[in-house]
């Protein structure tokens, strides 16, 4: 099954396992297939299918982002690269561009981005969570600011996010850090903690203790003495790996790291390792509210609904509320707000904000990727970057920043709009402990946890049990005794395209990933090529 995934995809994989954290078995669905975890998802007890998919898998369409830069004099306007890259390289181009001639990390720096005459008096990050090449590409007219910046900056149109799973905590880590998660420590957004129980990566607390390496914000700031203004505007502590560790460095300091409470409706961050700044004590939810009297007019028609949402149950559900364009104007203006009250770029030490906007996630988790919907959150995330270069260059000054916008993974279209497969989780967990055991301690979308002693009392290994995943067809899959309905000639089909033991990820080395050559699947070619002609 890794031959025929394919170098790329088994190097993506590769990078993404952390031995001792990771699950015991990674899963590969088949290219439009994806496991859905979350209960009944595959509408088998009647209902309709949930919009939910979801996207930790290797593929091109998942893997694939968006990566440019934008700032004259150190970035080359109207430049699009091909030459393939990946999100380690962000943090090594930082430090060049700072001249910081002593951080090292997996990634390389891109040769195309310079210091210039002088370094930037500040980096600014964009990350649109979600918004890889596929979420943007189904949206063709949504991102006419993130256009602009392409054409006026320099764009590696054969970026990857670096590894797999293509999941939110492990591919932010690697932006701050340069290093894939197997150095950096973060293996995604969950992982087996140090009492062996399946934690989340982050403790739900935004504590960085996991993240292995020092980011390039923290190694700045430190060798600088706390001088650069270093901060991050974003939603949950998953996305922390992108900033640092805070005060949690010995010597480093508590930099500010807004994080949203959607039930609380507030403002929070973990006071010990990082600041919530006086200003965003007392969130201004009346901005918010007059965003949101805004929401029913942006699909053109008065009508109560912002497209097939009612907006009363979409305001009362917190949940869905930061889903909507609304939550990203907010964001924007909270962005807007602390670059001009913590003064970053204010003085010729250089600074580094990081914003994360985690709208085009929530709405496509929410309604999908092909939705209008999404459609709407990315155009107000593209709004915001407007905005957001317009206070640069009135604030820090044309020539005097640099801006770069990325994501941290795609998003899985409808599998009724792929040919793909919903893969009944909670049914794939029943079928492994039906043939082995009670073994199965976690199964997410991207791997399986198995309980050590259980494993060891029934003598089975994890390449038992990828063995058996690998297998799995769709009537397999079928709760027993249950009317399916599904189509006679895709019974048979087999729903992964790989399965492989942690045993067998570490077991591998470069040069043996190498020998896996092309691969099988189109969807296993991470690159693209340049237009005809040029
Ligand atoms: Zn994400």
């Amino acid at each position: 099954m890794a031959d025929q995934l394919g170098a790329q995809v088994m190097t993506s994989i590769w990078r993404g396992h952390v031995p001792g954290r990771s699950g015991d078995v990674f899963l590969v669905p088949r290219p439009g297939n994806f496991v859905a975890v979350s209960k009944d998802a595959c509408g088998v007890t009647g209902g309709a299918p949930n919009a939910d998919t979801a996207h930790p898998m290797p593929w091109a369409s998942l893997a694939r982002v968006p990566l440019l830069f934008y700032g004259p004099g150190r970035v080359p306007a109207g430049r699009t690269v091909y030459t393939p890259t990946d999100l380690a390289s962000m943090a090594p181009t930082y430090a060049k561009l700072l001249a910081d001639t002593s951080f090292t990390a997996d990634g390389t720096a891109l040769p195309e981005i310079s210091s210039g005459t002088a370094p930037p008096k500040l980096v600014v990050t964009v990350v649109v969570d979600g918004g890889g090449w596929n979420t943007l590409q189904l949206h063709p007219g949504a991102w006419p600011n993130i256009e602009r910046l392409i054409r006026d900056g320099t764009s590696y149109a054969n970026a990857t996010n670096g590894s797999a799973p293509s999941i939110t905590g492990a591919i932010h880590a690697t932006m701050g850090t340069g290093d894939y998660p197997a150095k950096a420590g973060i293996p995604g957004n969950q992982m087996r903690g140090p009492d062996a129980k399946v934690i989340d990566t982050w403790l739900d607390r935004a504590d960085p203790r996991f993240l292995r390496v020092p980011t390039l914000s923290d190694q700045w700031d430190l060798t600088n003495g706390n001088r650069p203004v270093v901060g991050a505007i974003a939603y949950e502590g998953w996305h922390l790996g992108f900033l640092g560790h805070g005060a949690a460095t010995p010597g480093g300091d508590r930099d500010p790291a807004l994080l949203w409470d959607a039930k609380a409706m507030r403002w929070w961050t973990n006071e010990r390792d990082y600041s919530l700044p006086a200003g965003f004590r007392d969130p201004d939810l009346a901005d918010l509210r007059s965003h949101e009297s805004g929401l029913d007019a942006r699909d053109g028609v008065i009508d109560g609904k912002w497209f097939s949402q009612p907006i009363e149950s979409l305001l009362a559900d917190p949940d869905q509320r930061v889903g909507t364009s609304a939550f990203m104007q907010f964001t924007g203006d909270a962005a807007l707000k602390l670059l001009h009250d913590g003064r970053f770029g204010g003085d010729d030490v250089p600074d580094l904000l990081w914003l994360e906007f985690k709208g085009p996630d929530t709405a496509g988790h929410l309604w999908n990727v092909v939705s209008p919907e999404e459609g709407d959150v990315l155009s107000a995330v593209d709004e915001q970057v407007g905005r957001l270069r317009s206070a640069l260059d009135r604030q820090v000054g044309r020539e005097n920043y640099v801006l770069a916008l990325t994501a941290d993974h795609g998003q899985q279209p409808l599998p009724e709009l792929t040919g793909g497969w919903r893969i009944d989780g909670q049914q794939l967990r029943v079928s492994i402990d039906a043939r082995f055991g009670r073994l199965v301690q976690q199964l997410s979308a991207t791997e399986i946890f198995l309980d050590h002693a259980a494993m060891r009392r029934e003598g089975v290994t994890a390449e038992d049990v990828a063995r058996f995943v690998a297998a799995q067809t769709i009537a397999d899959n079928l709760k027993a005794n249950r009317e399916s309905g599904v189509a006679p000639a895709r019974l048979g089909e087999s729903m992964f395209a790989g399965a492989f033991s942690a045993n067998f990820l570490e077991s591998l080395n470069p040069s043996a990933i190498e020998a896996f050559g092309p691969s099988s699947y189109p969807e296993g070619d991470l690159t693209i090529d340049p237009p005809a002609g040029s």
